[in-house]
Formats: structure tokens, C-alpha cells, sequence
């Protein structure tokens, strides 16, 4: 039948790898989409390319010091260049029919709740803003007759295979996980992982931050969180197995013993694809999944000694409250340090244990019961932000 698809759409994050693997398929499949707004950080120069060819009404750049830049870029195109994170959060609220959440880290909560705000279809990417504040944006966008699709692979593959009818018969969600560059590594070469090695993805090309997380795992645990809040799923529910050719993306386990997996080749545009006109199917020229090529599937239990960072997800998920927010926090901090050198690659791990542990200790763990969820999930970033810099410090003193 005929397509009903988006047609006013706002990129958040438009210059990294997500943003481009959108931009890429509205490229490839042709598909007409009037943009209302691309998102960047920092990175002017890919934004101003990006709103040169695709013309949205509003080009955002998160870092005020490059508006210059921006407004030069965008000369005599007609389209408006504006900066700072309140115009970021206003591009999302512009009155799209879907937005793509592809901001990295909390810095993606606000833009993401404005636009769910708006009744939008959100494409979810920022897999952190649910790890942060999942039942308050879940219920934001509900309240306001939108819906979140996810965009991460593992969670469009248990959205695509879950059928709504039997969502009280699911027994186990299993995530697969790559298990990322260090899958084989003994733990005293992971000890001096840098971030070159921990940055090369065997399967995926993806922004640094992600990329460190599926080198420590904590990807996977992030992504444990995001999964039992989508499918409302507890934690014992929620299951990782490896599985080093991310074929499978995942797969739903039935009371009755049956087991749905959706495949596909490694590509972020598939599932792009399918938050794009889900319920429909979007006709491009993907790649196709070549089985025979692949020969062999293969699988195994992840290792909890060398990638304890399943376990701190875990136990966040189990505590739930302000755990998963502060987990969060404390892992970009950890992850930014071990990018810039600082502390190394098993000190990342570490640094989250640690912030948790002080923080427990302190008994800022505890859910606040403020009226505002999002705000709450906004302070306790904060705060986790701060004592894990201060945990970091301790650990880079004693490099
Ligand atoms: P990336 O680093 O390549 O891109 C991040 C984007 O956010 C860029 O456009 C950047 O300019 C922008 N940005 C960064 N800081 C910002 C800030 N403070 N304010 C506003 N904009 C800011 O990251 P990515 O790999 O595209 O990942 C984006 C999100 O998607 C992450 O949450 C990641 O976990 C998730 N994700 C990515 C992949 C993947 O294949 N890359 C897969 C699944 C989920
Ligand atoms: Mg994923």
C-alpha cells in the first residue's frame, strides 16, 4: 500500500555517525523529507555542508564560540544560524512529525524531552537519556500522543520481533553484544588499552564515546537499562549473550520456549529505516544479509571479570532510583578521561564503581521524589559528574 511516512523531520546530532546514517538514508531511498532543523556540537564545518545541501529552516551549534563561523558558512543560503543549548532544545520542539535523537550522552536529555513535548515520533538513539530518565520521557511522549521508536539496534530488533499482544508471555529479552575490540584480551593488555586500540569496533563505526563503552561493555549495560525500560522488562529479564558478528541483533525468549531474533547486516540505516516508517517498511537499496557468506554464527557468555561494567548496569537497574542516571554520569566522565589520557581502560570500570559506591555511602542514591522526574535526573548528573571527577582525579594521580 501507499506509504504514510514523516515528512517534517529535525536531525539532533546531525554530524556524527547516527546523524550522518540518517542524512545517508534520506539520501539513498530518496525519500521526501522537508527539514526543519540539524543539531551539532561542535563540528561547524560538517553542519554548515549539511544545511548547505538539505536546507533546513534552523542550523544549531551546541558551542556558542562558533556562531561566527556558522553565520558566515550560512550566508545567502536562507538559512538561520542559531547556538547554545536552549536553541538546541528549541530545534527539537520546532513541531516535526519525527526527530531523530542522535545527540551523545545526557547533553541529549533536554532536546529529546522537548521534543517528545511535541507529540513527535522520536527516533531514539541517545540511548542515555533513557538510561537517565526512561519512565519520565516514556511518559512524556505518551501523554502527548507521540512514541519513542528505538534506533539502537538490539532494542528495533526486540520492537520489531515483540509482538504487543503477547508482551506479558515475554520470558528473557537477550541482547547480543559484539563484545567489542577487547573480546579476546587478556585483562593486562586491557590494562593498557589506549584509545586507538579501544576505539576500532570490529563490526560498527561509531563515535568515540559509544565505541569506548563497547570496548569496556558498558554499551551492553546502558543498553540492559534501556531495554527494560522500553519493554518494561525487569532486570532479571534481560539477558547478554556475545555474539561477534552482530548478525543477530537480538532476540525475544516466549514463555512457551519459542525465540524470536531479527537479523541484518551491520548497518545503523536498517534500523534508522525502521523507526522511520514503522509501522510500514521504507523500499531503499540496502545491503542484504548474505548468510552463506557468513558460513557460521557464533555465540558466547560474556565475561563478568573482564567487563565488570555488566554487573555495575546491573545492580544500577536493580537499585533503580537516581543509580542508573548517576551510572550514567559517572561513565562519561570516566570514558572522557580515558580519551584524553588520564586514567587507563580499566580505570573506567572502576572510576563508575566508585562514584556509586560514594554516592551510596553519601545516600544520594536514593530516588528524589521532586515533582519534576527530568529535572531530578538533570541534578543527579550533575552531582555524579562532579564526585566522579574527584574519583577520577584520585586514579590519575596514581598513574
Ligand atoms: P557521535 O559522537 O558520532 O555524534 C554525536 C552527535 O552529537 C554529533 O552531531 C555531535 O556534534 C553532537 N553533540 C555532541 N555533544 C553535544 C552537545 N553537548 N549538545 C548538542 N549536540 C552535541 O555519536 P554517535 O555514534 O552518532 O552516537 C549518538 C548516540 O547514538 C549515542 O547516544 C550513541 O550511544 C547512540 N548510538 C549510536 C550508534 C552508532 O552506531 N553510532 C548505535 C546505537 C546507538
Ligand atoms: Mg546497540
Amino acid at each position: 500500500g501507499a506509504l504514510t511516512l514523516p515528512r517534517k523531520v529535525v536531525v539532533l546530532g546531525s554530524t556524527g555517525s547516527i546523524g550522518l546514517s540518517t542524512l545517508s538514508l534520506f539520501e539513498e531511498s530518496g525519500v521526501p523529507v522537508e527539514i526543519l532543523a540539524l543539531t551539532a556540537g561542535r563540528n561547524v564545518e560538517r553542519l554548515i555542508q549539511q544545511a548547505v545541501r538539505w536546507r533546513p529552516q534552523v542550523a544549531v551549534i551546541e558551542d556558542e564560540t562558533k556562531l561566527a563561523r556558522l553565520k558566515d558558512g550560512l550566508a545567502g543560503t536562507g538559512v538561520r544560524a542559531a547556538a547554545g543549548a536552549t536553541a538546541v532544545a528549541e530545534a527539537a520542539a520546532m513541531g516535526a512529525d519525527w526527530v531523530m535523537s542522535a545527540i551523545v550522552g545526557a547533553a541529549g536529555l533536554a532536546p529529546t524531552v522537548a521534543a517528545a513535548r511535541t507529540g513527535a515520533v522520536i527516533a531514539l538513539a541517545n540511548k542515555e537519556s533513557l538510561v537517565c530518565a526512561g519512565p519520565a520521557l516514556l511518559g512524556i511522549a505518551k501523554a502527548a500522543g507521540g512514541s519513542v521508536i528505538p534506533v539502537d539496534s538490539e532494542h528495533s530488533a526486540i520492537f520489531q520481533v515483540l509482538q504487543p499482544a503477547c508482551a506479558d508471555k515475554v520470558a528473557r529479552l537477550i541482547l547480543t553484544a559484539s563484545g567489542g575490540p577487547f573480546r579476546t584480551w587478556e585483562k593486562a593488555a586491557m590494562a593498557v588499552a589506549t584509545p586507538e586500540q579501544a576505539i576500532a569496533h570490529p563490526n560498527w563505526s561509531m563515535g568515540a564515546k559509544i565505541s569506548v563503552d563497547s570496548a569496556t561493555m558498558m554499551n551492553k549495560g546502558l543498553e540492559m537499562i534501556e531495554a527494560s525500560y522500553l519493554f518494561g522488562t525487569p532486570e532479571d529479564r534481560v539477558d547478554v549473550v556475545i555474539h561477534p558478528q552482530s548478525v543477530i541483533h537480538s532476540l525475544v525468549e516466549y514463555a512457551d520456549g519459542s525465540t524470536l531474533a531479527q537479523l541484518g547486516p551491520p548497518d545503523m540505516r536498517s534500523p534508522i529505516a525502521c523507526a522511520f516508517a514503522w509501522p510500514d517498511r521504507l523500499p531503499w537499496p540496502a545491503p542484504r544479509l548474505d548468510l552463506a557468506a557468513y558460513g557460521q554464527l557464533t555465540f558466547e557468555s560474556p565475561d563478568l571479570d573482564r567487563f565488570p561494567s555488566i554487573g555495575i548496569a546491573r545492580e544500577a537497574l536493580r537499585l533503580a532510583g537516581a543509580a542508573p542516571a548517576a551510572m550514567n554520569a559517572a561513565n562519561e566522565v570516566a570514558v572522557a578521561a580515558f580519551l584524553d589520557r588520564r586514567i587507563g581502560f580499566l580505570d573506567i570500570a572502576a572510576s563508575v564503581a566508585g562514584t556509586l559506591e560514594r554516592m551510596n555511602s553519601l545516600g544520594s542514591l536514593a530516588a528524589a521524589d521532586n515533582d519534576d522526574a527530568v529535572d531530578n535526573a538533570m541534578m543527579i548528573d550533575a552531582s555524579a559528574r562532579r564526585i566522579a571527577a574527584e574519583v577520577v582525579a584520585q586514579k590519575h594521580r596514581r598513574l
